[in-house]
């Protein structure tokens, strides 16, 4: 019989200090005690990254065992690991309940990115992009979220926490799904991240990506004051409606606005607009000129992705020629616009390429199981 959510053990990972107060006490610690006991869990948990209750020696032998009893301490099982010729790795993880995710390291000389994955599949279906295939599953918990970085590290051996180089120094929310649409269990995973007693990563070294959910990008600046990227990709509706189907919703005078009154962007902290490289389809001079137009006072640089192929995409990548002939005429107008290296291409871990096993229980079946 398929395990119930009552069945699990409830994990540690992705609460809250007050959330970990309120289970201490459901525990039976007594009130005076339960800030010590959460400081020391909190520093196993996120800064030593222990993944059993018994690694655990100075909360007490009673604690311990209740703790084992009736939690866990949390993390995806790794279902499949691969290495690109070029380093980059990408997990497949296995969760709780059956469902599976991705997340990819792309490593450099002394330091590394880890692109995580914000829900189970995703409910915008932007036309090149692979994730876009899969039907959207479901929001991924505080818990799955961080636990894509936890699983990370146990893979990349980085406990504890470094005060130096860490292979992993910036965190993308550039994986499956859209950030924005799952907003309040990814705020809740990235404080945990930023949380200076546990993993310690600085709101300048995590970016998150949307593909234009306007009515929530205030409050990411707001809130989490992240870096933000915006994927733009068409500079006019009829074309932007086509590729990304969301700007149906919201337009791109609605999204380059939001965009513009961003709380978190400065000319230190440019927004970055990603912008896929489709043959014919976007990447005319004219686009450029256009682009150039509609950024103009906004603080941001643009990253041209070269388009990565998936088995029956419906476009093609632009040609190298074109490519740079579009990058200069963005630099002439006075905007960085780096071209991005793909990497992973040949484990299918460059962007848009990530895609689980994972499908939409069938309607009777989710019934049934409710
Ligand atoms: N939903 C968010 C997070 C995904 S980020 C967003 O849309 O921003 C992944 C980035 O890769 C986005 O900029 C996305 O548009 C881009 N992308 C998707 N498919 C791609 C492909 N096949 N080739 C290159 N970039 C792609």
């Amino acid at each position: 019989m398929a395990q119930t959510d009552s069945d699990r053990p409830t994990p540690l990972i992705g609460l809250s200090r007050p959330q970990l107060l309120d289970l201490l006490a459901d525990l039976g610690v007594p009130e005076r005690q339960r800030n010590m006991r959460v400081r020391q869990l909190w520093r196993w948990l996120y800064n030593r990254g222990v993944r059993s209750f018994d690694e655990m020696t100075d909360l007490g032998k009673d604690l311990r065992a209740a703790l084992r009893q009736r939690h866990a301490v949390g993390r995806p099982d790794i279902a499949t690991a691969l290495k690109s010729t070029d380093g980059t790795a990408k997990w497949l993880f296995r969760l709780a309940d059956g469902n599976e995710v991705e997340s990819v390291h792309i490593p450099d000389q002394d330091r590394g990115a880890l692109c995580m994955s914000s829900q189970i599949g995703c409910s915008l279906n932007c036309r090149f992009c692979h994730t876009g295939t899969q039907a959207m599953v479901r929001n991924l918990t505080p818990g799955e979220i961080v636990g894509q970085l936890l699983a990370a590290r146990d893979a990349l051996g980085e406990w504890p926490t470094p005060e130096g180089n860490r292979q992993i120094s910036t965190i993308v929310m550039m994986g499956m799904g859209e950030p924005l649409l799952n907003f309040d269990n990814v705020a809740q995973a990235l404080n945990l991240i930023m949380d200076m007693d546990g993993i310690a990563f600085s709101r300048r070294s995590i970016t998150l990506s949307t593909a234009g959910v306007v009515p929530a990008m205030d409050r990411c600046g707001r809130e989490l004051r992240v870096n933000l990227a915006v994927s733009l990709h068409a500079v006019r509706d009829e074309i932007r409606d086509e590729l990304v189907p969301l700007n149906r919703r919201y337009p791109i005078a609605d999204l380059l606005r939001a965009c513009r009154d961003y709380p978190a962007a400065s000319n230190a902290r440019r927004i970055t607009f990603e912008y896929v490289m489709l043959k014919d389809v976007n990447d005319s001079l004219a686009d450029a000129r256009e682009l150039v137009r509609l950024i103009r006072g906004i603080p941001g640089k643009i990253n041209l992705i070269p388009f990565n192929p998936w088995p029956g995409a419906p476009y093609e990548c632009s040609s190298n020629n074109q490519i740079h002939r579009f990058a200069k005429l963005i630099n002439d107008a006075g905007y960085s616009a780096p071209i991005r290296t793909p990497r992973g291409r040949d484990i299918m871990a460059a962007c848009g390429q990530l895609k689980s096993a994972s499908q939409r229980p069938p309607r009777r079946a989710a019934a049934a199981a409710s």
